[in-house]
């Protein structure tokens, strides 16, 4: 089995107290590898490597282009070992392995995209009075703490990571628990690409110890945090304690809106892959359908077929859907489930775990379609986080969005429809940092910006904004007159 340790200063090292965690497929729960258990001192030890390497020359002499460079060799290594990071990906967290495959090419393409703009952070000049000149000028924060979730552990390292290297700042990153292992691997290949020692460092480890611990650590200059609210909360209560900024990336209850004029079939499709990627544990899942009655039982009859008809199982098989992650998740999904019938909602496929033969020693639950949630509920409004669709009923455009805008996270929205001033209509009025036209999903989006409105978080990933964000704005002013 293999072994790996905290990736500190370049190279794997033990944890101060030499204890380690076990991290599981789970698909059948045995244990893929033993990982280092960070704890508050490794933190310590990372950050101030960290920090030694920000401020060291070669860090601060080193061209913006050559930053760039070393971040375009990371994403051809990336390339290079696609297999084997998408078998680990898949082995650790339970996704499809063509979804892996997706996560790792996404995940070159964060490095590729961000090596392009190294060199190109631009500042502006000010018009200001006669005899002087003054212009602004992007710099680093400093050493960046990344926290990061489970659902997508290599791709959400590549977005935060790529671009706050990009910005010239270092990095420290505490992966989840559950899935430390890809980010570990991305430490070597970031070694290989020629990153200075130092400059890249992870902390696996559990969320109350390593991770609290770098929320709180007074020598971060800025945290990127993705995962759910309440942690969210704690995460930037720690950081305002030491006056350091956040992005938070955090949950979502994102509609697809689907009007009667839509092209049902495609829409059906957008429906069923945005609740079955990664088994519906994804932050921009679409959870909500929200249907125009005059098509209800039509296009509910579609969704179900195409959901009857997932095949689910170990995600190294290939299925179109694999477990869900944990024990515990599992029994947040059976417990809305439950809740749904409770509430007053129809079961109309799925609503069970899937127990058959190899499956019962994973966590699958089956792809479930719920009818008749009551609007405003528990079912409606909150974040299950797994592969259960919950379709609510509208009967005008404002109906829509009122629904839509139900619930107290704004993360994305999927609009349905051949009426251009309808689908306009409602991205301008949904409360969401993402709206889909006839479309749901980005295929990564690592070029558009990404994030959401109320609880869903603030600030943006990805695209230009993302890199903005790892940067502090320095204005200079320059007296040249007499
Ligand atoms: P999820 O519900 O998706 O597991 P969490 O918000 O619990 O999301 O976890 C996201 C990340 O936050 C993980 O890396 C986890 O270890 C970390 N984490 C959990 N609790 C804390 C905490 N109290 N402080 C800082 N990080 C935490």
């Amino acid at each position: 089995m293999d072994r790996y340790g905290l990736w500190i200063r370049g190279e794997f090292v033990d944890s101060n107290r030499n204890e380690c965690f076990e991290t599981r497929n789970p698909a059948d729960q045995s244990v893929i590898a033993r990982v280092a258990r960070g704890r508050g001192e490794d933190v310590d030890a990372a950050v101030r490597v960290a920090r030694s390497t920000f401020e060291s020359d070669e860090w601060q002499s080193m061209h913006p282009a050559e930053r760039g460079r070393i971040l375009l060799r990371t994403s051809e290594l990336i390339r290079r070992n696609r297999d084997e990071l998408a078998t680990l990906e898949t082995l650790d967290n339970g996704k499809p392995l063509k979804q892996a495959q997706t996560d790792i090419e996404v995940s070159a393409r964060y490095f590729e995209y961000y090596a392009g703009v190294a060199d190109k952070i631009l500042g502006e000049t000010i018009p200001v009075s006669p005899g002087y000149i003054d212009f602004t000028q992007r710099e680093p924060f400093g050493v960046c703490a990344l926290i990061i979730p489970w659902n997508y552990p290599m791709q959400v390292a590549a977005r935060t990571a790529a671009p706050a290297l990009a910005a010239g700042n270092t990095v420290v990153l505490k992966p989840a628990e559950e899935t430390p292992l890809t980010a570990l691997k991305l430490g070597v290949l970031l070694k290989e690409a020629g990153l200075p020692d130092g400059a890249f460092n992870v902390v696996p480890g559990f969320g109350e110890e390593a991770g609290a611990a770098l929320a709180a650590h007074p020598g971060i200059d800025h945290v990127s945090f993705t995962g759910s609210v309440p942690v969210g909360t704690e995460v930037m209560t720690s950081a305002a304690k030491n006056i350091v900024p956040v992005t938070l990336e955090l949950g979502g209850k994102s509609p697809n809106i689907v009007f009667a004029d839509a092209d049902l079939e495609e829409a059906a499709r957008w429906v069923v892959s945005s609740i079955i990627q990664n088994a519906g544990q994804t932050c921009s899942a679409g959870s909500r359908l929200l249907v125009e009655l005059s098509i209800h039982d039509q296009f509910l009859s579609m969704v179900k077929a195409r959901l009857e008809s997932i095949t689910v199982g170990p995600g190294i098989r290939n299925p179109d859907m694999g477990p869900i992650i944990s024990e515990k998740q599992l029994r947040t999904v059976m417990g809305y489930i439950a809740l749904a019938e409770e509430e007053g909602a129809e079961i109309l496929t799925g609503g069970a775990r899937l127990e058959d033969g190899e499956l019962a020693r994973g966590f699958f639950v089956a792809p479930t379609l719920l009818d008749r949630v009551p609007q405003g509920g528990r079912v409606a409004t909150e974040e299950i986080f797994g592969p259960v669709l919950s379709t609510l009923t509208f009967e005008d455009v404002d109906e829509a969005i009122s629904i839509a805008n139900e619930t107290p996270y704004g993360l994305v929205a999927g609009v349905h429809t051949r009426d251009l001033s309808k689908a306009l209509t409602v991205a301008k009025k949904v409360r969401a940092g993402q709206v889909f036209i006839n479309t749901y999903g980005a295929g990564g989006g690592v070029e558009m910006p990404f994030g959401g409105y109320g609880k869903s978080g603030f600030g943006r990933e990805k695209g230009l904004e993302a890199l903005l964000h790892f940067t502090q704005l320095k204005n200079v002013l320059i007296r040249y007159g007499s």
